[in-house]
């Protein structure tokens, strides 16, 4: 089964209204033919999405994170019903940083990933190990049984991003055998869980990708499209990426 490739921007923590330029012109390019067979979206920071959602009616804008609970006392944290209210149509759950920065657990992720789905919110799931793990040889059963950890009860709305540690920011890309053999086994894991479901879930790649190396990742088998960080924050950077996924 072939799924439409997904791009998706994290913003992480960058970015103040000037920098809504660069969204603009991402988003200008993607309602015209650079979006053409793809699905494209941004996760920005919970003080843009509101005004992204207004400067760039159409486009699919996201958040970063959630709580799990729909309200209460937690100062400083969003619920999916914050995010969907500020006009949000997805967000990530357990990204690396937050898994590391945050002390998030796989049961933590879960709860955020059922929260966002029940509240009307695509969701981008991550996973992926750190070096010292790869280096063991142990990245897919690590990996695999982090997914299944974190997996919601359902396949509705659900994205899985394999981000591995080691290649965020840092410029590194693991093999495209290493990536293939990732991406089947996250593949086979999702089929056990959710049956047909799971074979149309979206499985992105995520780490240091670029426009130079995009065309190479999108071509793996079971890559479904990319996460995207640093090359996310200008529509120069991004729209290569983009445009690879289109021939794919
Ligand atoms: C990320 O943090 O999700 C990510 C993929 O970052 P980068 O593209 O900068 O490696």
């Amino acid at each position: 089964m072939t799924n439409k490739k997904l791009v998706a921007g994290n913003w992480k923590m960058n970015g103040t209204a000037a920098d809504l330029a660069e969204a603009r012109a991402i988003a200008a390019k993607v309602a015209g033919s650079a979006g053409a067979g793809v699905d494209v979206a941004l996760c920005l920071p919970a003080t843009l999405i509101e005004r992204a959602g207004r400067a760039l009616p159409g486009f699919a804008i996201g958040g970063q994170d959630v709580r799990a609970e729909k309200a209460g006392a937690f100062t400083g944290d969003i619920s999916a019903q914050m995010l969907v209210d500020a006009g949000a149509r997805l967000t990530i759950v357990g990204h690396s940083e937050r898994r590391a920065g945050h002390g998030e657990r796989d049961a933590d992720v879960k709860a955020k990933a059922e929260a966002a789905v029940s509240a009307g919110l695509d969701v981008i799931l991550c996973v992926g190990e750190r070096l010292e793990v790869r280096e063991a040889g142990a990245a897919i059963a690590t990996v695999a049984a982090q997914l299944a950890d974190s997996l919601p009860d359902s396949a509705a709305r659900l994205t899985v991003a394999y981000e591995p540690i080691w290649a965020i920011g840092t410029g590194k890309v693991p093999s495209v055998d290493d990536i293939a053999a990732m991406h089947q086994a996250l593949r086979a894991r999702l089929v056990e869980s959710f049956g047909d479901a799971g074979a149309a879930v979206r499985i992105l790649y995520g780490g240091s990708v670029k426009g130079s190396n995009a065309g190479e990742i999108f071509a793996i088998p079971d890559v479904d499209g990319a996460l995207v960080g640093g090359a996310s924050l200008t529509a120069a950077d991004f729209l290569p990426i983009v445009e690879a996924a289109r021939g794919h």
